[in-house]
């Protein structure tokens, strides 16, 4: 018997379906995309057991090593994961992660791919950088219809078979993006590794890329110089004739966070590679690839913050102090409560991008608008997504601090969204550029959030305030991430308007559509519905079994 018992300490939360606890994210699925209702279920129930829980912890305690060379000495290049992480990625391969909407005909698969992405994530965060690059590299492909031929089939296959082996051997193939170098990231144009056409319509790189996550993967994206100017090449691990491309892993990166997954720094010594899109026109063709990785920052972060929340919902349910349960003390309810609110606005944010990337494909007015509020909502939720998981682990104390929490995994991989794929400021600085280029998508985004004109005085106040912002051009570039920040709330504010209860719209608008608004989270002013938030919160947590 135990001299100490564990008392007070709440039990792991496990066997709980992660798709039916979420009433937003079913709700919502269940209207655009009824179709994959059962199969995300299904997975959401996969996802809640035990032994997949642990999946993630394993493939983060033991992370990937680089083995540069073979016993002989002879370059072999390859990355070695624990079993963990092949479980997970080729879950996430069987759900389509990295190819619904490429394959799916029914309306919805974007919407039914963001789910999955999502609730996969709320396991573990790391298998999604090669699941999204693999998606993403799609419509860049796309532009060299030859080459697309060849490898959009085989990144769309639902099989997932590791290992450096020919293309044309292998069941299904990854992709990754090499884009980064040591001189310049966001500035890609400043590009050193250099192209040179062989003749035979393959062409030669020498070179290196800083950064480049998921070298294990068949094939990358890059960026090389021509006499045209920046150009995107595929490069392939392993060419046609079985031989390894000459593309050298120089180490792995040790990072804050996003352990289980692969980041390394490459040197291409005479790496062979082929065109994808015009000579000179490099930037635009992986811009492409680039609008779809930042849809899924969205994606991650949403899913971290919901991850988050139903921690720190099962321990203060649980966990009691100066007599009563932490859920019952008005100040935590107060944190619980605003901490709901956020992560609802950021789920309902990703879901009306996801159903906006469906409708491009008919609708050129709604591609306008997914591009811009696209880079406006990764900017927001992907900021507030780190301030999210430090007060989301405070609400367990200092279990939360404590790794076997599952709260340091989460702290530690919230930044990471914010930086890759356009850090803060660079987005903000492609808004301004965007709508300065085609002016006509502001109109469209103050379309959209002027539907709900009339639903809230302070969001149509704020709605104003904003137009006026944007007609002064002076000193746009200083203030843009004030443009950008209101740009994300107004629009969260006016789809909480249309798409949830009443008390959660009328507690956003409230709290963060004003000039006043507090900066920390369990700020909600008295008079907030807390009890009617808290219960939204409690409903998914009641739904845990
Ligand atoms: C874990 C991890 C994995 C990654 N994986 C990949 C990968 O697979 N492939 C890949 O290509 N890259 C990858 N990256 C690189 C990532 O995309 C870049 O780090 C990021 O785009 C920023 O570029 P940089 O590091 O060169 O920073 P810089 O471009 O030097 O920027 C530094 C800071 O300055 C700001 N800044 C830049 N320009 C301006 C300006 N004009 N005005 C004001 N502020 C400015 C930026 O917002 C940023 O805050 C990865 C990064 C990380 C951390």
């Amino acid at each position: 018997m135990e001299i100490f018992p564990p008392l007070n300490q709440p039990a792991d939360l496990v066997g709980y379906n992660l798709f039916e606890s979420d009433p937003v994210l079913a709700e919502s699925i269940a209207e655009n995309a009824s179709w994959a209702v059962t199969q995300l279920s299904r997975f959401g129930e996969t996802l809640g057991q035990a032994d997949w829980l642990e999946q993630g912890r394993l493939a983060n305690r033991h992370e990937p090593i680089l083995q540069a060379f073979s016993r002989q000495g002879q370059r072999i290049d390859e990355v070695e994961f624990h079993p963990a992480w092949h479980r997970l990625i080729g879950l996430g391969v069987e759900q389509g992660v990295h190819c619904l909407p490429w394959v799916e005909e029914r309306v919805g698969a974007h919407q039914a791919r963001v789910a999955a992405h999502y609730l996969l994530t709320q396991i573990e965060a790391g298998v999604g950088c090669p699941l999204t690059m693999t998606f993403a590299a799609v419509p860049s492909l796309r532009r060299q219809p030859e080459l697309a031929s060849q490898w959009v089939p085989r990144i769309t296959s639902r099989q997932y078979d590791f290992g450096l082996r020919p293309p044309q051997d292998k069941k299904g193939c990854l992709m990754g993006m090499a884009m980064t170098e040591k001189q310049g990231g966001s500035d890609v144009r400043a590009n050193t590794t250099r192209a040179e056409a062989l003749g035979d319509g393959t062409y030669r790189l020498q070179g290196h890329k800083w950064f480049c996550s998921a070298p294990m993967c068949d094939a990358f994206l890059t960026l090389a110089q021509m006499s045209a100017g920046v150009t995107c090449f595929l490069v392939p691990r392993i060419l046609p004739d079985g031989q390894r491309n000459r593309v050298h892993i120089q180490r792995l990166k040790d990072k804050v966070g996003n352990r289980s997954n692969a980041s390394s720094e490459i040197e291409y010594h005479g790496a062979i590679a082929w065109r994808v899109g015009e000579e000179g026109r490099g930037v635009p063709t992986i811009i492409e690839m680039v609008n779809h990785t930042r849809l899924d920052c969205v994606v991650g972060t949403s899913s971290l913050m919901r991850a988050a929340l139903v921690q720190a919902l099962h321990h203060c349910r649980t966990r009691s102090a100066f007599g009563r349960k932490l859920v019952e003390q008005p100040l935590m309810q107060n944190v619980l409560a605003d901490l709901t609110l956020e992560w609802e606005a950021a789920l309902q944010l990703m879901l009306r991008l996801a159903q906006g990337f469906d409708g491009s494909v008919k609708d050129p007015g709604e591609a306008a608008f997914v591009r811009l509020a696209t880079a406006v909502s990764k900017y927001w939720v992907c900021k507030r997504g780190a301030r999210f998981a430090q007060e989301a682990m405070e609400c367990l104390g200092g279990s939360g601090y404590v790794e076997e929490s599952v709260m340091p995994r989460l702290y530690r991989e919230m930044p990471l969204a914010s930086i890759w794929e356009g850090s803060g400021n660079v987005i903000c600085l492609d808004v301004l550029r965007a709508v300065h280029k085609t002016p006509e998508t502001l109109e469209l985004f103050f379309a959209e959030v002027e539907s709900t004109r009339g639903g809230d005085r302070r969001l149509d106040q704020a709605v104003d305030n904003l137009k006026a912002s944007w007609r002064r051009p002076e000193e746009a570039e200083v203030r843009a991430r004030r443009l950008v920040e209101r740009m994300a709330l107004v629009l969260q504010g006016s789809l909480l308007l249309r798409r949830s209860p009443s008390f959660v719209a009328e507690a956003f608008c409230g709290t963060r559509l004003g000039d006043n608004c507090l900066m920390e989270f369990g700020t909600l002013p008295s008079g907030t519905a807390h009890q009617a938030l808290l219960e939204r919160g409690w409903q998914n947590a009641l739904a845990l079994r």
